[in-house]
């Protein structure tokens, strides 16, 4: 276990442990509190689920959310209104209603996200919360014409009881959260906030990834709209203003919510810094000022008091996690190249006036790995993108095993079977090492697997965060994901560019090894003319966007034009 990722007892163990002493705490709080410190502790604990659920879709998924007391306004309307009709199951039943209802509304509010990116978003989402505001004024909630107050379980009707249950619906929030952040779902919030790109060449949907960050982070708001309606009998919209949720917002990016006990302590906050102004005479709408300031704090920093705190404490191991290779390789075993199992024909695409590519064939045989060379700029990866499905305006085709690709979306293609990694780095750095491997790899891993490829590539332990990886690494981490995930092909685009040119050699010789290893197919691009002599059967040399030549490596190699071509612009380097 030393060098791979924690074991289930940990995994499971230490939360659930956690979430008991929370209980109990809550539990001690709730006898021995003063009232109206209840009180104030039941308000928190509503902006703490609320915020929980910011964490989610504007920390985890990056997506600007200024609407969460809409969804909160959502589940506070149904468990009225469940109440008022008098419906079966009771309060926790209609609460659960008023989360899943929130949802719901939360994907439709998600559609546009599809779309739109940063301030169009907010304005979206801002304008519905505007709109939702007028409405409730005009339509009120059900209930409080008539003075029909929202009755509260038998056992947990009186205030310290019902801050009992706050707690208690807090706790299973809180490990909702924190499992779902470690789950699929929540490595496709993380790469979906880094990279879109990066998300669907991993096989992921962009759209399920957005979709499912928005619906759990409105099932969040719900539940807590629906509390805040037990806990005052009579929801009104003086609750949910938009004003409100846009300065839960600014508390979210400040306190930096997506770690759960940030989220608790702007909870604190939010419910502190009015009263305190209360206590000292001064109006407490102060109190969004107070939130404003430190927001725009944040945002010009770039960082947040959770980020800050946690990287005062782990000064210690600052050094960034790199590659390392040793020279040696146990014997190499390949194998000889096969039938050709990716194959392309008369691609190409324009830029405007630029040709980036034009009339291009290639195969890559099976158990091979065939190398792609050229100067900068003759469109080795744009000849990757179209292969991956991010430019469908390219014509051509391109089949794989046999099936046509064409007209696929990126995320089809990778689960076909064609993989891709970026000259950029498009690893998202909030998850670890192990995390991102399983989440690139979609399919059942065990600890041991993950380790050995790692191992083999020489990267950092599954448990090292991304983070604190070195962007070499990151980069190999990428193609391990990538291999794991049994592709039949696997596209590289330079993927030693971020290594010391001794580790480019190191490195060759573990990818001369990858088809009889892992049992997929290479197309290698690479600068260096060393490491694609020792790896490639095959070579294609692409220059301007023709291919110049193609074939077995000596005989491209040793052709004339590609010593023009290509030699002239390593010198250049
Ligand atoms: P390489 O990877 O071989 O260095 P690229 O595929 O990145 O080359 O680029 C090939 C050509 O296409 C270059 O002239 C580049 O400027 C152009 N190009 C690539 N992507 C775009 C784009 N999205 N818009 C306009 N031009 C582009
Ligand atoms: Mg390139």
């Amino acid at each position: 276990m030393s060098r791979g990722e924690a074991g289930p007892l940990t995994r499971f163990g230490i939360p659930l442990v956690v979430a008991g002493a929370a209980i109990l705490v809550g539990y001690m709080l709730s006898v021995g509190l003063d009232g109206y410190f209840v009180y104030l502790g039941m308000s928190a604990i509503v902006a703490g689920i609320a915020l929980l659920g910011l964490g989610v879709v504007t920390g985890s998924a990056g997506m600007v959310s200024l609407c969460q007391l809409t969804f909160a306004a959502v589940g506070a309307w149904v468990v009225s209104w469940l109440n008022r009709i008098e419906a079966p199951g009771g309060f926790l039943l209609w609460l659960l209603c008023g989360g899943v209802a929130a949802g719901l509304v939360g994907v439709l509010v998600g559609l546009p996200a599809l779309r739109l990116r940063g301030i169009n978003l907010a304005v979206v989402t801002l304008g519905l919360a505007a709109a939702a505001d007028l409405t409730l004024v005009q339509i009120q909630f059900p209930g409080t014409v008539d003075g029909i107050s929202v009755e509260r379980p038998d056992a947990f009707s009186d205030d310290r009881n019902y801050f009992l249950l706050g707690i208690i619906v807090l706790t299973a929030c809180c490990l909702l959260v924190h499992f779902l952040r470690r789950s699929r779902w929540g490595s496709g919030w993380q790469s979906v906030a880094f990279s879109e790109r990066g998300t669907a060449a991993a096989g992921a949907s962009v759209r399920t990834s957005k979709l499912s960050a928005f619906a759990v982070s409105a099932a969040l708001g719900g539940v807590a709209g629906g509390l805040l309606t037990g806990q005052v009998g009579l929801a009104f919209p003086a609750s949910f203003t938009a004003m409100q949720s846009l300065a839960l917002y600014v508390l979210a990016v400040m306190s930096g919510v997506h770690l759960i006990d940030m989220a608790i302590f702007g909870a604190i906050l939010w419910v502190a810094v009015p009263e305190l102004l209360k206590r000292w005479g001064v109006p407490q709408d102060w109190g969004f000022v107070v939130f404003g300031l430190l927001g725009t704090h944040a945002l010009v920093t770039g960082g947040n008091l959770g980020v800050a705190v946690r990287e005062l404490v782990r000064k210690r191991s600052k050094t960034a996690a790199g590659v390392e290779l040793t020279s040696a390789v146990d014997d190499v075993e390949v194998l000889p190249p096969g039938e050709p199992v990716l194959v392309v024909r008369d691609l190409s695409v324009s830029f405007g006036e630029v040709k980036a590519l034009s009339h291009v064939d290639l195969e890559v045989p099976s158990n091979g790995v065939l190398g792609v060379i050229g100067p900068n700029g003759a469109g080795k990866s744009t000849l990757v993108d179209i292969l991956t499905g991010f430019l469908p305006q390219a014509t051509g085709s391109v089949e794989l095993d046999g099936r046509s690709l064409n007209g696929q979306s990126p995320t089809k293609r990778a689960r076909a079977g064609l993989r891709r990694t970026f000259q950029q780095d498009r690893v998202p750095s909030g998850l670890t090492v192990g995390s991102y491997v399983r989440f690139v790899a979609r399919r059942r891993l065990t600890s041991a697997e993950i380790d050995e490829a790692l191992e083999f590539f020489g990267c950092p332990p599954a448990r090292t965060p991304l983070r604190s990886v070195d962007v070499g690494a990151r980069r190999l981490v990428e193609v391990v994901g990538h291999l794991l995930a049994k592709p039949k092909v696997l596209l590289l685009d330079e993927p030693a560019a971020g290594l010391p040119h001794e580790e480019h050699v190191a490195f060759g010789a573990r990818l001369r090894q990858v088809p009889a290893r892992f049992g997929v197919s290479v197309l290698l691009i690479e600068h260096d003319l060393d490491l694609v002599r020792s790896v490639c059967d095959r070579i294609t040399v692409l220059d301007f966007g023709q291919v110049l030549a193609s074939g077995p490596q000596a005989e491209v190699l040793a052709n004339p034009a590609v010593l023009k071509a290509y030699m002239g612009e390593t010198e250049m380097l």
